[in-house]
Parts: C-alpha cells; sequence; structure tokens
C-alpha cells in the first residue's frame, strides 16, 4: 500500500501550504479548514499512516511532534492560556488524512467534550 498521501505532496512543494516551522524530522503548517484562530498540523517528514503504526522504534519521532507543538505555543504565545492537540485515529476517530498529524488549535477556550 502506498504511504503517500496529500501530506507528501506538501512535504515535497509539490503543492501550496503555509509552513510555519520545519525541521529535519518535522512539518507544521495551517490547517486547510482551520477550527480555531491558530490550527496547525504537525507531522513526521516519515510517513506513519495511523496511530496504530506506532512502534518502540517510531515513538521518539512521534514523541517529538509534541517538542514541536511545545516549541510553537511559546513561540507564538500560547503556552500560559493554553491550546489542544489531538491525533485522529482511523474513521471513528475522525482521521481522513492517512499520515499521522497532530492537531494543535489555539486561540480560544476549547469545549469539552468534543463531540
Ligand atoms: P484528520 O481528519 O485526518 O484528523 O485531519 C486532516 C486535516 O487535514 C483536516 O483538518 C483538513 O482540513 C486538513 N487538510 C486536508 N487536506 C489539506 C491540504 O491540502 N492542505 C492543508 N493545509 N490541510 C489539509
Amino acid at each position: 500500500m502506498s504511504t503517500e498521501t496529500i501530506f507528501t505532496k506538501i512535504i515535497n512543494r509539490e503543492i501550496p501550504a503555509d509552513i510555519i516551522y520545519e525541521d529535519e524530522q518535522a512539518l507544521a503548517f495551517t490547517d486547510i479548514n482551520p477550527q480555531a484562530p491558530f490550527h496547525v498540523l504537525i507531522i513526521p517528514k516519515s510517513p506513519i499512516a495511523t496511530i496504530n503504526d506506532v512502534t518502540t522504534e517510531n515513538a521518539a519521532l512521534v514523541g517529538h511532534l509534541y517538542v514541536v507543538a511545545a516549541k510553537l505555543a511559546k513561540e507564538h504565545g500560547f503556552a500560559e492560556d493554553g491550546y489542544r492537540v489531538v491525533m485522529n485515529c482511523n474513521g471513528h476517530g475522525g482521521q481522513t488524512v492517512y499520515h499521522i498529524h497532530l492537531h494543535m488549535l489555539a486561540g480560544k477556550a476549547m469545549g469539552w467534550p468534543p463531540y
């Protein structure tokens, strides 16, 4: 099964995206359909389809996505007020792009439960 998704095209600059952060392992860009004043997707450059594919081998890469979230929160002034990070998995989780991504939502108070 191909691991290529629309996010591979964003990583390779084949389609445009508002990229706000990049390092060797990860990329962060604004969600095309934002659900908060600040809504970015933080993705690993090396694709992992779903959370079900997270293993001890790629755990550090997944953990790195949270390091990026904390860095962006500080840089953009959301650390103190707070924010939400969410990763959806498969149908019931609401996943639509099969390349894991951390949704980072900030800039307003979030509701709970999320449905
Ligand atoms: P999921 O539903 O898989 O958790 O989240 C996928 C997210 O990717 C959605 O919030 C959707 O708006 C976003 N998205 C889908 N296609 C594109 C795209 O081409 N560019 C950007 N920037 N975001 C996208």
